[in-house]
């Protein structure tokens, strides 16, 4: 059984990266995403164990510290971190994992070689599509909201170090195109692109 790949996607908060892996899950077979905890409180309709595993700042630094966590960051003043675990079982059964982090924990998973990742970044098509979205999706006060455009100008600087850049203007252009970059990296680990291991021995005879 070959292993599942790993996606790191990364973007400025607004920008999408939520709305389209929600579609391209819905799409794609033998795709999970990997649920991360964080100290930040829920947003409306969120639920615990399916957007993230909310915790309270004890629990995530104990979990730290007992080496829980693949990587882990501050953003936007909250404490975020990738279950090492949940995403290592779901890789040995042979399924691509998607994790949607931030500039420093992606920079942190580039830095150690984390075997198998492929990293995407996920661009808005101007600066004041980025604000629309932020204040449109409505969930956040506007303190917040300026705190994420700030941050926002330097994870835009990373862009470059990522292997993939796709902008998210039209959202079913934009999820084609990811799912197209899935259907590539399969290939190119000899799986078929439903993410199936492809039997050489049978293929060549
Ligand atoms: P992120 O997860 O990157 O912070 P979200 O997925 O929450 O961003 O999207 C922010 C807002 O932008 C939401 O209201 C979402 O519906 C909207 N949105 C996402 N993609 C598009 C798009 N291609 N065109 C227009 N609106 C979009
Ligand atoms: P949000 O609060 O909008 O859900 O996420 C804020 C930022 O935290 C986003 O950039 C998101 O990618 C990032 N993030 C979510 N989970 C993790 C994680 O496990 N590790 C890191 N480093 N960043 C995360």
């Amino acid at each position: 059984m070959s292993r599942g790949n790993l996606f790191v996607i990364s973007a400025p908060s607004g920008a999408g990266k939520s709305t389209l892996l929600k579609k391209l899950l819905a799409k794609v077979p033998h795709l999970a995403f990997s649920v991360s905890h964080t100290t930040r409180n829920p947003r409306p309709g969120e639920s615990n164990g399916r957007e993230y595993h909310f915790v309270d700042r004890p629990t995530f630094e104990g979990m730290r510290d007992d080496q829980a966590f693949l990587e882990w960051a501050e953003v936007h003043g909250n404490l975020y971190g990738t279950s090492r675990a949940a995403i290592e079982a779901q890789q040995a059964k042979g399924i691509d994992v998607f994790l949607d982090i931030d500039v420093q924990g992606a920079s942190q998973l580039r830095d150690c070689r984390h075997p198998g990742a492929i990293f995407l970044f996920i661009a808005p098509p101007s600066w004041q599509e980025l604000e629309r979205r932020l204040r449109g999706r409505g969930t956040d006060p506007e303190e917040t909201v300026q705190l994420r455009l700030n941050n926002a100008r330097r994870e835009m600087e990373d862009a470059g170090c990522y292997d993939y850049l796709i902008i998210n203007d039209r959202l079913e252009e934009a999820v084609d195109t990811l799912r197209a970059v899935v259907i590539a990296e399969r290939c190119k680990a000899r799986r078929s692109p439903d993410g199936q291991p492809i039997d050489w021995e049978k293929v060549k005879g």
